[in-house]
């Protein structure tokens, strides 16, 4: 990695672009506010100058008389107060008369610049007083000069105009702006480093969750990160992480079951029907000797494409392809001929297969899915039943919904299995005759849900298992926008 990319990276980190926004945040914070205070503190001065000079300019006026050589300043010089007070006021002023010519005018007055006649003429004119602000160009002082008309006691009008110096005021304004630009750069690097700091701290949780996920791999999948306990964001990621640890490493566990018990499965058939084909081919010697091999060597054949049909209808409905071909069909003929087949089985393990069907039971269904549905709850209760126990099929439709239960005597299935048993490949441990894939009820379940329908199961071990299921009698209008879900759906 180049210098530069490293930078280029280093700029694209959470914490840097958290620092950041620290910094440019306080920056603006700052600028805004030394311009508040700026502004503020210039208007404040300004009023308070304003108001001071007009005081001063109404107090000059008290001390200006005309007497016989033209206006003059009477004040009791023996008083040290309004001595005082004159001597301040004399320092910046001019008098002039209406033509707008200059009568009278301090040093300081001077050097700022006599004012015009025409601006002399202009405020007596308009009889307003007037402020403004100019600069002695000897020193560079400024000056705020309030000007406006003075009537004398005989009526003759003047021009009268005192200032003050601002030179203070602005020296204020100035060491302030001085000191704050000076502490603003200050106060970022603080900032910076503060927010790199604090940012520093608040992902420090999230390196380390990256560095536990980092860690992780599929024989490590179990593993989980330690909760910090602070009740924040990161917690709940941690949490939901966590979780999806536990589902993803239960799936992976039942994909890895799932390809040991297919190996298994796929093995067993295999070998009997190789195993059978060898006896046809070199020790058998009669017909009777070649059937039998052969026939047994079918059977192994048969279960393995029973067991490539289960998996291919389960990457069908994983995958949303198997879609419900459905039609009126009589229910009660279907559970009969299926009753009917499974006699054969239910006779040759000992258990009585009994059925209670109506005349006749319509519904608009898929017939194969619903074949299946009935054939893997059949199967199952013979499977798990031993000699001498029953089953009991028991159908009977109220018009709008059909309820199928399905009841043996069998080995029945502990509570602790029984949340499960509609998982796919799920399979209760120890309980297996003849070891199944686990995929039968996943399937049931998958298919009722698909035609709008509930199945729910009741069992006591030892004493038995009863499926019910109810599935709505339905009608072409009625269900012609329902759409089956896929099997994953059921996973949880
Ligand atoms: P399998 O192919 O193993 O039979 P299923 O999905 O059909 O798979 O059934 C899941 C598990 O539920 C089985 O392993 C079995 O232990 C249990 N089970 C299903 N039906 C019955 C029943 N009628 N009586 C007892 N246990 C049952």
């Amino acid at each position: 990695m180049t210098a530069l990319q490293k930078f280029w990276g280093f700029t694209r980190g959470l914490r840097f672009r958290l620092a950041l926004s620290y910094v440019i945040f306080f920056t603006l914070l700052l600028v805004l506010l030394g311009r508040v205070f700026h502004q503020t503190l210039s208007a404040a001065f300004q009023s308070r100058m304003e108001s001071a000079l007009n005081d001063e300019w109404s107090a000059a006026k008290g001390y200006l008389r005309t007497g016989p050589e033209g206006p003059d300043w009477f004040y009791d010089a023996d008083d040290p107060d309004e001595s005082f007070t004159v001597t301040r006021l004399q320092r910046v002023y001019m008098l002039a008369d209406t033509a707008g010519h200059p009568t009278e005018w301090s040093v300081i007055y001077k050097s700022i610049g006599i004012d015009p006649p025409a601006l002399i003429q202009s405020i007596l004119a308009s009889g307003k007083p007037e402020i403004r602000v100019l600069e002695d160009r000897a020193t560079g002082i400024p000056y705020m000069i309030r000007s406006g008309l003075w009537v004398d006691h005989d009526g003759h009008k003047y021009y009268l105009a005192i200032g003050r110096a601002l030179d203070y005021n602005d020296k204020v304004i100035s060491d302030f702006t001085r000191n704050y630009v000076a502490l603003v750069p200050i106060v970022i690097v603080l900032s910076g480093l503060l927010g790199w700091f604090l940012a520093g701290r608040a992902l420090s949780p999230v390196n380390s969750v990256a560095e536990a996920a980092q860690k992780i791999t599929h024989s490590s999948l179990d593993m989980q990160i330690p909760l910090r306990h602070a009740g924040d964001e990161l917690d709940r990621l941690i949490e939901a992480f966590n979780h999806m640890m536990t589902r993803l490493n239960r799936s992976f566990e039942q994909i890895r079951q799932f390809s040991t018990d297919v190996s298994h499965e796929l093995r067993t058939p295999l070998t009997v029907a190789r195993g059978q084909l060898e006896v046809a081919l070199f020790t058998a010697e009669t017909v009777d000797q070649h059937r039998e091999a052969m026939a047994e060597a079918l059977e192994g054949i048969d279960r393995l494409s029973n067991i490539v049909r289960a998996l291919l209808l389960l990457s069908q409905s994983e995958t949303g392809q198997l879609s419900l071909q459905k039609t009126d069909l009589d229910l009660a003929d279907m559970a009969r001929d299926l009753v009917e087949e499974h006699q054969i089985p239910a006779e040759a393990q000992g258990v009585r297969l009994t059925a209670d069907i109506p005349a006749s039971a319509i519904i608009f269904a898929d017939r194969i899915q619903i074949e299946r549905m009935i054939s893997n709850l059949l199967g199952n209760a013979i499977k798990y039943t031993h000699a001498g126990g029953r089953v009991a099929l028991q159908l009977a439709s109220d018009g709008a919904q059909m309820r199928l239960v399905i009841e043996d005597t069998g080995v029945g299935i502990a509570p602790d299995h029984l949340p499960h048993i509609f998982d796919r490949f799920y399979r209760v441990p120890s309980a297996d005759p003849e070891k199944g894939l686990g995929l039968g009820l996943s399937f049931v379940a998958w298919i009722v849900k698909a035609h709008g329908g509930t199945v729910d199961v009741e069992s006591r071990l030892n004493e038995g298992t009863r499926f019910t299921v109810l599935l709505p009698a339905g009608h072409p209008t009625d269900l012609a926008a329902e759409i089956p879900a896929p099997l994953t759906e059921q996973v949880h």
